[in-house]
């Protein structure tokens, strides 16, 4: 047919606006509903790093047993969820190898099991006398250690701006970077002892912030269910969420410096009861974002 060189020009025309149709379609259509496919689940410290400690146990041993008794909630009762640890056995893996993997595999969840601890102050007190080479009496010291073995509660951090009187914790939290070798490459010069590297931590931007609060307190609210004391939740510069992307939280379940709390969190029903509350938060933090 004589016409068909003017048709094509018509054809091609058709064909672009259907394209570009189909591209605002596709621009303005209603997006897949959101669905968590991978989460995270970090053992604090671990290996060299033990952190904390008890009477009887310590922290990173106490962590780990938490951490995988989550992820067997979750892989036994949510089939359709990835279950990925940043250890199942006693090493140490650094800060940033941690987060690091979080955002490799995709997660779209990040969760950190650690315990608390009151700070130990150390004392030099005179513990007697004794005659120096010379003859003279002069005394001899002992060092003595004290902590406060009250202090109980719970408290999840998410990142963010921490109150300078909060800082404690982001440098016990942060200090196992000195563990690493070559942390200064790691961390961009970031030193935990220098409080200005704390605070250029904390101006990073963590724009999962919304939603890590939201999952953090969902966790406070189900410890307080279970009688536990309510620290809150609370924003800080910690290294292991700063380079997040995606929604992460760093849970404290417990001081295993308080005797009691210590032998709660390495009971049988002290385990299954902080696993569960965990596991309840996961789920509705699930619900509302996955119907929202
Ligand atoms: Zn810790």
């Amino acid at each position: 047919m004589k016409n068909i060189p003017f048709i094509r020009p018509i054809y091609a025309l058709l064909t672009l606006l259907l394209l570009s149709s189909s591209f605002s379609w596709a621009k303005n259509a209603p997006k897949l509903p959101y669905r968590i496919k991978t989460i995270v689940i970090d053992a604090g410290h671990g290996g060299k790093d033990g952190s904390t400690h008890g009477l009887t146990s310590k922290e990173k041993d106490v962590a780990l047993m938490t951490a995988l008794r989550l992820g067997k909630l979750i892989e036994e009762q949510l089939k359709d969820i990835k279950v990925v640890y940043t250890r199942t056995t006693d090493v140490f893996v650094p800060l940033y190898e941690r987060i690091g993997l979080a955002n490799r595999v995709k997660a779209d969840l990040f969760i950190s099991i650690h315990c608390n601890s009151m700070p130990i102050y150390t004392k030099r007190v005179v513990s007697g006398y004794r005659r120096n080479s010379r003859g003279k009496k002069v005394p001899t010291y002992t060092t003595t250690t004290s902590q406060s073995t009250g202090t109980r509660g719970v408290e999840t951090f998410v990142s963010g701006f921490g109150r300078m009187d909060e800082q404690d914790i982001a440098l016990r939290e942060n200090a196992s970077i000195l563990l690493e070798t070559d942390y200064k490459d790691n961390y961009e010069g970031y030193d935990p002892n220098d409080p200005e590297s704390i605070i250029m931590f904390s101006f990073l931007k963590n724009s999962f912030r919304e939603q890590s609060i939201k999952l953090a307190a969902f966790m406070q609210d189900e410890y307080v269910k279970t009688g536990r004391i309510d620290r809150g939740v609370k924003e800080k510069s910690l290294a292991v969420l700063a380079r997040a992307g995606m929604p992460a939280v760093l849970t404290e379940i417990g001081f295993i410096s308080n005797p009691e709390e210590e032998a709660y969190m390495n009971s049988e029903d002290g385990q299954k009861e902080i696993a569960d509350c965990l596991f309840k938060a996961i789920l509705t933090y699930k619900k509302q974002l996955e119907t929202e």
